[in-house]
C-alpha cells in the first residue's frame, strides 16, 4: 500500500509517464473508433494506468483530469482523419478542428462517439479502481476498516472528476449545455420561490472570425468573451458562438434585458452579439423549456432586428399556431382554397383603369403571414404557378387590361420558372405583353439577373415592387430589365416637407431610364395630387379601389 502511494509523479518517472499516458490515450481513441465497439476495453486501459503507478490516491485526481482533459485533443489529433471522413460520409459539415472536436464531444454527428466515450470512461473507472484495490490488497493483506472507507471515497471522487470533465467545454473550461440543464434543474428545485432569468448570447458571424483569423484566434476570442461575461451570473458555453447567463432572484424581465445590454456594451470592441432573454418564476418550470424559449427569443431578435429578443408566451403560441396552419398549405392548395383578388391600377392623369394587381387570398391567414411560410417550406413554387395560371386565365378573357402578378424572390431562384411562365402564357392564351411580374426589391434581385433577362425575353413586363424600402442599389438596378418601378406605400405614409422633391427626383430618374412609375397605397386625394404633380404615371390604393373578387368592368 505505502509503495503505491509513494510512487506518484516522481521527477525521473514523469516523462516516461507522459509518454505512456499518450500511448494510452491513443489506445482509448482507437477503442472509441473500433468496429465492433467493445466497452470493456476501457477497463484494461484503467488497469494499465494503475500499473504505470499513476493512480495512487494522491495523484489519482491529476491523472483523471489529465486523461479526460487531453481526450478532446486526442480525438481530433493525428488519428482524426477517420472522424473527418466519417463526418463527411454522413453528409455533415466538412472540416475545421473545432467542428471535429464538437463532433467528438457530442456535436451534431457525434452522438454515438460521445456515448462510446462515456461507456469507455465508465469501464475505465471500474478497471482503474478494481486494479488499484487489488494492488492495495496485495500490498497490505490487513486493510483496516478505515482504509476501506477511504477507497470508497476515492471511487466517488473519481466518478465526480470524470463527470466534471464531461460537463465542461474543452476550449473555455466553462460549464457546457448539459451542465447548464443540470444546474437549471437544481436551481429550480432549490429556489422554487424565486424568479430566474436566462440570457442567451450569440456572437454574430463567429464563423467569419475563425475563417478569416483562424481557429486559434477564434478560441482566444471565446476566452476573452468568457472572461468578460463571467461576473454577470452563472455563465455557460453552449456552442462555439453561443453563451448563456443564468440569473437568480430577478425582479422582472427588465433585469435580464439590462444584462443583455451590458453584454453588448462589454463586448462592443470584440464582437457584435444577438441576445434572447426569458424571465419568469422558477416554480414548476421545466429546465429544457427555459433553453427552448430563450432560443425562440433569440430567433425573434434576428427576425425583428431587435436586441435583445424577449420571450412572450402569447407570441410563442401564435408562432406555434401559425406553423400548424402553415403545415396545411399543400392540402389547402390541392383543395382549391387559395383564390385571387384584383386591385385596380389607374392612370393618375385621368383615373382610367389600365390594369389590375392579382393578390393572393386564403381564409386562414393573411398573405403577409402565409407567403413567407410558403417560401420557407418551398410550397411557394406550386402556389405561385397555380396563382399565375388563374390570373392569366382571368386576364386572357379581358382585352386591354394589364395583369400584374407577384413573384417571390424564392421563385426566381428555382430553375424551372422561365419555362413555367412561358408554358402558362401559352396555355392560357394571355399575350405576354399584357403580363407584368412584380418582384420585391431585395438585395438578392441583383443575383438573378440572368433569370430576369430571360423573363423579359418572353416579352412580358417586369416591375420592381416596394421600391424605396431600401435594399437594392440604384446604380445596379438600372442595369436590370425592369420596365416599371412600384413606389412602396411607405413613401407616402408620412407626409414630410421635402417629400415632393424626393418624389420628383425619383420619378425623373426613372423616366430618364425609360421606366414607368406606379405609386402604391394611395388613400387620400391629397396624396393623389402630390403624386400627379410629381409626374408619377400610375397609382394603386383604396382611393381608387380595394382588391375585389373579379376584374373591374
Ligand atoms: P404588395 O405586393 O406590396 O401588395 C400590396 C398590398 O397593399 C396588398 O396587401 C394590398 O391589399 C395592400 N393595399 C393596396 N392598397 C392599399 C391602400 O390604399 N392602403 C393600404 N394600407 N394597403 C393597401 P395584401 O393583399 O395583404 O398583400 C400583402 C403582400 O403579400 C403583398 O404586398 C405581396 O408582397 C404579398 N402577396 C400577395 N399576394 C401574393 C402572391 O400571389 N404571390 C406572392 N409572391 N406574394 C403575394
Ligand atoms: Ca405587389
Ligand atoms: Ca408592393
Amino acid at each position: 500500500m505505502r509503495g503505491v502511494v509513494a510512487a506518484g509523479f516522481v521527477p525521473g518517472v514523469r516523462s516516461r509517464a507522459r509518454a505512456a499516458l499518450r500511448d494510452l490515450l491513443e489506445e482509448f481513441v482507437a477503442a472509441v473508433r473500433a468496429e465492433p465497439f467493445d466497452p470493456s476495453r476501457g477497463a484494461r486501459i484503467g488497469a494499465e494506468l494503475v500499473d504505470l503507478r499513476m493512480s495512487a490516491p494522491p495523484v489519482l485526481g491529476t491523472t483523471v483530469t489529465l486523461f479526460a482533459g487531453r481526450l478532446p485533443a486526442a480525438m481530433g489529433g493525428p488519428a482524426g482523419d477517420e472522424t473527418r471522413q466519417r463526418t463527411a460520409a454522413r453528409g455533415g459539415p466538412a472540416g475545421g478542428e473545432s467542428r471535429q472536436r464538437t463532433a467528438a464531444m457530442g456535436g451534431p454527428a457525434g452522438d454515438e462517439t460521445r456515448q462510446r466515450i462515456m461507456a469507455l470512461l465508465g469501464t475505465l473507472s471500474t478497471g482503474f479502481v478494481a486494479a488499484q484495490r487489488d494492488a492495495a490488497l496485495r500490498a497490505a493483506e490487513e486493510m483496516n476498516r478505515a482504509e476501506k472507507i477511504h477507497w470508497r471515497g476515492v471511487q466517488a471522487d473519481l466518478q465526480q472528476r470524470l463527470q466534471q470533465a464531461l460537463l465542461h467545454r474543452p476550449d473555455t473550461g466553462l460549464p457546457n449545455e448539459q451542465y447548464l440543464r443540470k444546474h437549471l434543474a437544481e436551481t429550480i428545485a432549490g429556489r422554487g420561490g424565486e424568479r430566474l432569468g436566462l440570457c442567451l448570447v450569440s456572437l454574430d458571424r463567429y464563423d467569419e472570425v475563425t475563417d478569416t483569423l483562424g481557429h486559434e484566434n477564434g478560441v482566444l476570442l471565446l476566452a476573452e468573451v468568457a472572461r468578460r461575461l463571467r461576473p454577470l451570473g452563472f455563465l455557460a458555453h453552449l456552442a462555439d458562438d453561443q453563451f448563456a447567463i443564468l440569473l437568480v432572484g430577478t425582479g422582472g424581465v427588465d433585469d435580464v434585458v439590462k444584462v443583455a445590454d451590458r453584454v453588448s456594451r462589454l463586448l462592443a470592441h470584440e464582437v457584435a452579439v444577438t441576445a434572447g432573454v426569458v424571465e419568469r418564476a422558477a416554480a414548476g418550470t421545466d429546465p429544457d423549456g427555459w433553453l427552448h424559449d430563450a432560443r425562440l427569443a433569440l430567433r425573434w431578435a434576428t427576425q425583428d432586428n431587435a436586441r435583445p429578443g424577449v420571450f412572450e408566451a402569447g407570441r410563442a403560441e401564435d408562432d406555434r399556431r401559425r406553423h400548424r396552419v402553415a403545415a396545411t398549405i399543400p392540402a389547402a392548395l390541392a383543395a382549391g382554397e387559395f383564390t385571387l383578388r384584383y386591385q385596380p391600377l389607374v392612370r393618375l392623369a385621368d383615373r382610367a383603369v389600365i390594369g389590375v394587381e392579382a393578390l393572393a387570398r386564403w381564409h386562414r391567414l393573411e398573405p403577409r403571414q402565409f407567403i413567407p411560410m410558403a417560401e420557407r417550406t418551398g410550397v411557394i413554387h406550386e402556389l405561385g404557378r397555380h396563382l399565375l395560371e388563374r390570373a392569366c386565365r382571368a386576364g386572357a378573357a379581358r382585352d386591354g387590361l394589364r395583369i400584374s402578378v407577384n413573384v417571390s424572390p424564392v421563385q426566381l431562384a428555382a430553375p424551372g420558372l422561365v419555362a413555367t411562365v412561358a408554358d402558362v402564357l401559352h396555355r392560357t392564351g394571355l399575350p405576354a405583353g399584357r403580363l407584368q411580374l412584380e418582384i420585391t426589391e431585395t438585395a438578392a434581385v441583383i443575383e438573378h439577373r440572368a433569370v430576369l433577362d430571360r423573363l423579359a425575353g418572353l416579352g412580358l413586363r417586369l416591375a420592381l415592387d416596394d421600391f424605396g424600402t431600401g435594399y437594392a442599389s440604384l446604380a445596379e438596378l438600372v442595369t436590370l430589365p425592369f420596365a416599371e418601378v412600384k413606389l412602396a406605400a411607405e413613401f407616402l405614409a408620412v407626409p414630410r416637407s421635402g417629400t415632393a422633391e424626393v418624389l420628383r427626383g425619383v420619378v425623373g430618374l426613372c423616366h430618364a431610364l425609360g421606366v414607368t412609375v406606379t405609386a402604391e397605397g394611395i388613400e387620400t386625394a391629397e396624396q393623389e395630387r402630390v403624386l400627379r404633380e410629381a409626374g408619377c404615371d400610375h397609382g394603386q390604393g383604396f382611393l381608387f379601389g380595394r382588391p375585389e373578387d373579379g376584374l373591374p368592368s
